[in-house]
């Protein structure tokens, strides 16, 4: 048998487990770790700020999973050697044959002096529940919702948060009192699409939002409620920041961002390998030429699994990752557009957009549902 450790329960270390699972159970022992004790879509903090739907509701219970040669514990890795791919817990040690980092990336709010004080983000569930208890006494003014740093999770986010905030103003009527704008230090929503570009922008235009693009926010006057980008302030009276992300502390303090831009895993971008022998690392935290999205992370474990189920049947070696991944954008109305992105299957990355529909609505549902019963067996919301 050879010894799987996954690090991270998310979408890639979900799908990676899952798929070794469902093709070499009797080969292959996975041990599959996580800090929490259960796994949220992240685009579920969308539906928790705007549409109040309880986490607890929508949680898919660890303990669900029933994965034929996968098992799950409820662990914090406290430390990884990379090297002898020793990794300790906080209730255990473990030294696999193959090691898989998955351990998506942290947040780092102090990084934007006065955020911490004054800001409110709802890239994190408590986040999402705070700005949600915020907007229930809102009673109109300015809104800044700025990009604080790149890299960031799901790059329409911002912009899919923009359009559905407009919604809740208008529906709470203090839509005509307001102003939103959103500052980001990209030059376009999602630059390798513009089709996408095109639609968000209109999209925004219609509602009267504004879009300072290749703008930062350095900091906050919290004070004064004022936020400082490099020449130019903007006062608000509500501000809402998508915090620097980092990867997480354990990964640092490993070695394993020698090499890997930013501060992020270096990997092969075609294998998802790390320059150390069994150890892979895909998602959020590596330093792949994908944005960070679940539906990339996703893909990316799927490379890893067929090379991993690769070296147990001696077959060739899997193909290359191709850093494909279609994503969901929420566009008001309850409709949905969808953007079709592929990085690095031809010679430039291409990503045509499809319009925003009730259809697609149905198809994002569909996408959760899949996973929901892929992974765990059971429907989203749906009790054990
Ligand atoms: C508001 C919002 C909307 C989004 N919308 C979309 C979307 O529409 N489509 C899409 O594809 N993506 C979306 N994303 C992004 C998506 O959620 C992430 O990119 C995706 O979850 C990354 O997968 P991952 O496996 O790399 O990491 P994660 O899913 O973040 O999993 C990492 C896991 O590691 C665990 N972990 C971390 N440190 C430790 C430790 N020391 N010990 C043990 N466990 C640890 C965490 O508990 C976590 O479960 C959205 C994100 C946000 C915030």
């Amino acid at each position: 048998m050879k010894q799987v450790l996954v690090l991270g329960a998310g979408f890639g270390g979900l799908e990676l487990a899952t798929r070794l699972s469902e093709s070499v159970p009797d080969e292959v022992r996975v041990t599959l770790v996580d800090q929490a004790d259960g796994f949220l879509f992240g685009f579920q903090k969308l539906d928790v700020l705007f549409r109040g739907r309880a986490p607890e509701e929508m949680r898919l219970p660890y303990r669900d999973l029933a994965l034929p040669g996968v098992e799950f514990r409820q662990e914090r890795v406290l430390s990884i050697e990379p090297r002898t791919r020793r990794v300790v817990t906080d209730r255990g040690e473990y030294q696999p044959d193959v090691l898989v980092v998955a351990l998506g990336a942290d947040y780092d709010p102090a990084a934007t002096p006065g955020f911490v004080e004054d800001g409110f983000e709802f890239y994190s569930v408590p986040g999402a529940q705070r700005l949600r208890e915020r907007l229930a006494t809102f009673d109109g003014g300015d809104v800044v919702l700025a990009v604080l740093a790149l890299p960031f999770k799901c790059p329409p986010a911002p912009f899919e948060a923009a359009l559905l905030l407009h919604e809740h103003l208008v529906a709470t009527g203090v839509r005509d009192r307001s102003t939103i704008e959103v500052i980001s230090p990209m030059a376009s929503p999602v630059p390798v699409s513009p089709s996408t570009n095109e639609a968000i922008l209109t999209a925004l235009h219609e509602r009267g939002i504004t879009y300072t693009p290749g703008r930062r926010v350095r900091r906050l006057d919290p004070a004064a409620h004022v936020a400082h980008l490099s020449d130019e302030v903007r006062r608000y009276d509500l501000f809402v920041g998508i915090p620097t992300h980092r990867v997480p502390a354990v990964l640092d303090e490993s070695g394993l961002t020698q090499g890997g831009g930013d501060g992020w895993v270096a990997v092969d971008p075609r294998t998802l390998a790390t320059p150390y022998d069994g150890v892979y690392a895909l998602g959020d935290c590596a330093d792949a030429p994908v944005p960070r999205a679940g539906v990339f992370a996703e893909t990316a474990a799927r490379v890893v699994a067929d090379d991993i189920i690769s070296q147990v049947r001696r077959t060739a070696p899997a193909q290359p990752y191709d850093g494909k991944g279609s994503c969901f954008i929420e566009m008001g109305d309850g409709r949905v557009g969808m953007v079709d992105a592929d990085f690095l299957s031809g010679p430039e990355p291409v990503a045509p957009f499809y319009g925003p529909s009730l259809e697609l609505a149905q198809e994002k549902r569909r996408f959760e549902q899949s996973r929901s019963e892929r992974w765990f067996g059971r429907r989203s919301g749906e009790s054990a």
